[in-house]
């Protein structure tokens, strides 16, 4: 099997780089083994500002709304965080102080909402706060088990019975100007947390729960939706296992499930992701990478991977794949010819150039289907 390009990770890197590839008619394929950093994502994208415009546009497309205004996020525990780029589910508010009374709701065995934390924090702040709780009969085969009352789950059910739980909010608001909810709505339609918005007598704002993040996976659908509908082709759940290289070129690689198919490419994509999708491993002694073997940034000393003070920057986050100015990966000290690194499989080792977290993996993706684009264009006759 044959592609112009192959990309190895389906997370917001992958995914990113596959829609600006799949758009200009470069075709495509995302192998992606697993889960990504999506399914637990706050919904704020970190470090977002040299792509800001570029994500909004291509985000639009696969029918995500970004929103980038001024002020604070609530976070779970009831905290605040300087607002930034973020998908449209979280709130942000000009001020700390964000209604003078809030009815925050819950549901009955649902233990992934902090609702007392975010009293607490709210209450800081001179939000008066009561807390609530509905019970409706659609979720009593999850509350059977406590690791079945996940917010998945959860947003699974409502898909179908939203207007039940809007119902039962009714009765308990009183004179609240505020209600807070769990990001737990529109798991399948979008839309759906703007219709309770306006079903309801207050203004509404969505919390982020405990992962899995419901806007998250959202996010993530939509992003494969878009890149299958460009003509984009993913192999769902398939790890790539090994890779043929000669002379600092890939030519193809092979994959867990089409075992004796070998797959080729004029241009190979690392968006394998960092330690927690397997992008980097941690043996005893060393930080690989383990498809390629490429070279990887690190501390030679393990002592000096790791801070003992948990709340300080970590160093072995700064670890990742090492790269030239192109981000062509390096392998013994050469950049390979067609193999690229994109995403937090690069740790924070360009951070100068490209930022960290959400804002590295889009920014770097861009980075990469430039130099693809450009490059078919100068193999055209
Ligand atoms: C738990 C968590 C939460 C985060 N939350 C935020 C946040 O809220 N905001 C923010 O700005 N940043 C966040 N980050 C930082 C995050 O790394 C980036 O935001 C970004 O989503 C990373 O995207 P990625 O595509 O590089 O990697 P990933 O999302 O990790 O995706 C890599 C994918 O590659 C697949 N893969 C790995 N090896 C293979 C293989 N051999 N074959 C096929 N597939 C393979 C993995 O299964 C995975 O699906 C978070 C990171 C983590 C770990």
């Amino acid at each position: 099997m044959k592609f112009d390009t192959i990309i190895i990770g389906g997370g917001l890197a992958g995914l990113t780089a596959g829609i600006s590839l799949q758009q200009a008619g470069i075709h495509t394929a995302i192998i992606s083994s697993g889960q990504n950093a999506l399914h637990f994502f706050s919904g704020i994208f970190e470090s977002s500002e040299t792509c800001r415009e570029r994500l909004i546009r291509l985000f639009s497309t696969a029918g995500i709304r970004v929103q980038d205004i001024p002020g604070y996020h609530l976070m779970p525990m009831g905290t605040f965080r300087e607002a930034g780029l973020s998908l449209e589910d979280v709130a942000s508010f000009p001020e700390k102080k964000i209604a003078e009374r809030a009815l925050i709701v819950n549901f009955m065995g649902f233990h992934d909402f902090f609702s007392s934390f975010l009293a607490e924090g709210l209450e800081k702040e001179g939000t008066a706060c009561r807390i609530r709780f509905i019970r409706l009969p659609e979720m009593e085969h999850l509350r059977q088990s406590p690791s079945e009352m996940r917010s998945v789950n959860i947003a699974r059910v409502l898909d179908e019975c939203w207007e039940k739980a809007v119902a039962d909010i009714r009765v308990l608001h009183k004179d609240e100007d505020l209600i807070i909810l769990p990001q737990v709505f529109g798991l399948k339609d979008a839309s759906v947390p703007e219709k309770i918005a306006s079903a309801l007598p207050a203004h509404v704002v969505f919390v982020g729960t405990m992962p899995p993040s419901v806007p998250g996976i959202r996010t993530q659908m939509k992003l494969k939706r878009r890149f299958e509908v460009l003509g984009g082709t993913f192999l769902m759940g398939d790890e790539v296992t090994s890779a043929a290289l000669h002379e600092g070129v890939v030519s193809s690689v092979t994959t867990r499930n089409l075992d004796s198919v070998r797959l080729f490419a004029d241009h190979f994509i690392l968006a394998s992701g960092g330690y927690f999708s397997k992008g980097l491993v941690a043996t005893p002694n060393r930080i690989v990478e383990p498809l390629f073997g490429l070279d990887v940034f690190q501390a030679s000393d393990r002592n000096q991977w790791y801070r003992t003070d948990f709340f300080q920057d970590q160093p072995y986050m700064d670890f990742g794949v090492r790269t030239d100015t192109s981000l062509h990966a390096l392998k013994d000290g050469v950049p390979m010819k067609n193999l690229y690194a994109i995403g937090s499989v690069l740790g924070n080792t360009r951070k100068d150039d490209f930022g960290t977290a959400a804002g590295l993996a889009v920014s770097t993706a861009f980075a990469v289907a430039d130099a693809i684009k450009e490059s078919q264009k100068e193999q055209l006759p």
